[in-house]
């Protein structure tokens, strides 16, 4: 088959021992530091590993500060911290996070309810982190509910563009567009991309199941950086029961297939989702994980004994 020999390598920032754990029960730092290890021995270079976020707003992220100190300090690996605030800048810097991320809500309604702040407050402060960092550590900015909100549905591509550039002039070092509400498709993100350029990270999830076929489509497009999450944990904080955040082991057996370097290791990175199971407890939401990787058919389905009716 056609193999792209040499296709640009992407960056995949891994995002499950934050956005995967913060919506699971509690699990004290000593496990998510294990979790990190196994990412980085997979040969993850970008993992978000800490939120500096109230405790009692988000009982599964305390003990950042104690995350960060035990991860293993690697060349050419950065950890991120999301910090909702200053403080929780300062905080996330003072624990020596290699990077911030900032969440800015494109959706007005969206950042009123859910955030309690208005989109210009929350562009002010991100500006105010930004500032903060002053250029020590790369400051990305998260825009969330990129592709709609639940309250005012689908969102003018133009003007979350507008909002990035306004983002991008206040200071942020990059930015990652992210479907909070899993309602992106590829037109969408096509529609996206074609105001936003491919410069970009994108943040997807497989509430509707899309989240795997918007990161091919995005791939197609020139678009090099990913936010993903093993074992496909995550929030879908609009539709329960529901996939989380696109699986990191589906995009990198994808990727792997297409000849484009990641530079993680799919059976490593499966030890790692196995890691992450015993951490939760529960079965992960990724088909890959269940099926294993294609190249790997199991013993015993071969189909003998079968109705033969399988399609
Ligand atoms: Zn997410």
């Amino acid at each position: 088959m056609s193999s792209p020999a040499g296709a640009a390598a992407v960056t995949i920032r891994e995002v499950g021992p934050r956005d995967g754990l913060q919506v699971e029960a509690p699990t004290p730092p000593g496990a998510r530091i294990r979790l990190v290890q196994a990412l980085v021995d997979a040969g993850v270079r970008e993992v978000e590993a800490a939120a500096f976020v109230s405790p009692r707003a988000v009982p599964a992220m305390a003990g950042g500060a104690e995350v960060m100190a035990g991860l293993p300090r690697r060349e050419g690996v950065r950890y991120w911290a999301l910090v909702p605030n200053l403080r929780g800048a300062e905080m996330g810097l003072e624990a020596g996070a290699g990077g911030l991320s900032v969440t800015v809500s494109a959706s007005p309604a969206y950042s009123r309810r859910n955030v309690g702040m208005e989109v210009e407050e929350s562009v002010a402060q991100a500006a105010a982190i930004c500032g903060l960092a002053g250029g020590r550590v790369p400051v990305d900015v998260v825009v969330s509910c990129a592709f709609g909100s639940p309250y005012e549905g689908d969102l003018e591509p133009g003007a979350v563009a507008a909002l990035g550039r306004r983002l991008t002039e206040g200071g942020a070092t990059s930015l990652t567009y992210a479907d909070t509400t899993g309602m992106a498709t590829p037109r969408r993100v096509a529609d996206l991309l074609a105001e936003v350029g491919t410069d970009v990270g994108l943040h997807l999830h497989e509430t509707r199941g899309t989240g795997l076929v918007n990161a091919y489509a995005a791939w197609q497009a020139g678009v090099r950086r990913f936010d993903t999450s093993v074992g496909g944990l995550g929030g879908s904080p609009f539709a329960a029961g529901a996939g989380g955040n696109l699986a990191t082991e589906s995009f990198v057996h994808l990727l792997d297939d297409l000849g484009v370097e990641t530079g993680i290791d799919l059976d490593a990175l499966l030890e790692a989702a196995a890691v992450v199971r015993s951490i939760v407890g529960h079965d992960l939401p990724s088909p890959l994980v269940a099926a294993g990787p294609r190249d790997r058919l199991a013993a015993g389905t071969s189909g003998e004994g079968g109705g033969g009716a399988l399609v």
